[in-house]
């Protein structure tokens, strides 16, 4: 039966909150904006109003966690990719978006869906589409499509899924993790090498894997994550907690604890910005991070409780292993010692530290500052789940 064009948007952006776009990698679920489902995401250094939908919810695969995994009885519907870039330009014209994150279900093999999202991104450039491009790459994808779908798209992703093949096997059996998955997110990060070095802009490139299901492990994920991200150009990894989804083959499984996810990406951010290894992180014999405490105070705990870091010599690399001093502030120290020496923790608020994670870490001119047992630290398990900032590592 045919359907509306709004009746297909709304089919088409169920369940696109399970696509992360955002600061926080915790989607927001869509607002209604003038009727258009609508979801809010980081692009261009702020949040902005995304257009996040599927060119089609018919998909010939059957991912285990997937609502839109072949053979499961719900509405699906399609767009042309001319109807798409038409629709997301008269929302872009009305205010409604400022950009298009764009996905699919595989019908017709990958690459036949692959060239039906590079159309759609086609049709957007030449009408001129001024806003956010996020392109979703297709498992399997060749080099030639990855490498215009890297120079179309502000951003591409490849979700990995999992953090080798024997975990995907268990999530996803008709995906092969070397073949199609890391060999298009290496077509990705060889294309951005080659227009970086000629001066061209490249899209970022993000990967997501589904969190516990497959039994993976933190270090598991982590030593992937560490590998992504200074390997194959990977800028962001978005950790997707599992949730179970009706008619699934996981339908019965546990949901992934929120807490878990928060501690992973507190630890992406310690691989990727602050020089942290995944073999220093604090992993338990499991190979869990802790969930009671963040882990960059863990690791503290464990390394400076008993040989605090003097703030007025330490170099970078050690001002930034100290909670509360993030990559920002590590700076802002650097520059005002050059001016004076820094002797209690009001200098070093004043410089943005977080001096109540810093304090029971540091020296100030040869001497401890005091420290407030009764406040609590930043980071600790109480502490809101989803707030912007508990997912930095030292909330910049
Ligand atoms: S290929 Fe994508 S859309 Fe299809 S079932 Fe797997 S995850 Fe879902």
């Amino acid at each position: 039966m045919a359907c509306s064009l709004e009746t297909k948007f709304v089919l088409l952006t169920r369940e696109m909150d399970l696509e992360p776009d955002e600061p926080m990698g915790i989607p927001d679920p869509p607002r209604s904006l003038g009727g258009w489902p609508v979801f809010y995401a980081a692009a261009r250094g702020k949040r902005i109003p995304l257009l996040k939908i599927l060119q089609s919810s018919f998909c010939e695969r059957n991912c285990f966690y997937c609502p839109f995994r072949s053979g499961r009885d719900f509405p699906r519907a399609a767009l042309r990719p001319k109807e798409l870039a038409q629709a997301a330009l008269a929302l872009h014209r009305r205010g409604i978006i400022q950009g298009v994150f764009v996905s699919s279900g595989i019908t017709g093999g990958s690459l036949a869906t692959q060239d039906r999202l590079l159309d759609t991104l086609r049709y957007l450039q030449d009408s001129r589409f001024p806003g956010y491009t996020h392109l979703k790459l297709m498992p399997g994808a060749d080099r030639e499509q990855v490498a215009q779908a890297v120079a179309l798209a502000h951003r591409v992703s490849v979700n990995l899924e999992a953090p080798s093949a024997r975990f995907l096997s268990r999530l996803a059996p008709q995906k092969w993790y070397w073949k199609e998955l890391l060999q298009t997110l290496r077509y990705a990060a060889e294309a951005r090498r080659e227009r970086l070095q000629k001066g061209l802009s490249a899209a970022s490139i993000t990967t997501q894997f589904v969190v516990g299901p497959a039994g993976e492990t933190d270090r598991d994920l982590l030593q992937v994550t560490q590998q992504l991200v200074r390997e194959m150009e990977v800028q962001r990894v978005y950790y997707s907690p599992f949730r179970p989804v009706p008619d699934t083959p996981l339908e019965h499984r546990q949901p992934e604890s929120p807490l878990r996810v928060r501690r992973l990406y507190q630890a992406f951010f310690l691989i990727r910005d602050y020089g942290f290894s995944w073999d220093e992180l604090p992993l338990d014999g499991h190979g869990d991070l802790p969930r009671e405490v963040d882990p960059k105070i863990a690791w503290a705990q464990r390394h400076l409780a008993y040989a605090p870091v003097e703030i007025n010599t330490a170099g970078p690399r050690e001002l930034l292993r100290v909670p509360g001093i993030g990559p920002q502030t590590m700076r802002r120290i650097l520059r005002a010692r050059r001016e004076r020496r820094l002797r209690d923790l009001r200098q070093l608020q004043a410089l943005g530290v977080n001096v109540r994670r810093a304090a029971p870490f540091v020296l100030l001119d040869g001497k401890r500052p005091a420290v407030q047992p009764s406040l609590p630290l930043e980071g600790s398990a109480s502490q809101a789940l989803y707030t912007p900032s508990s997912f930095r590592a030292d909330g910049e």
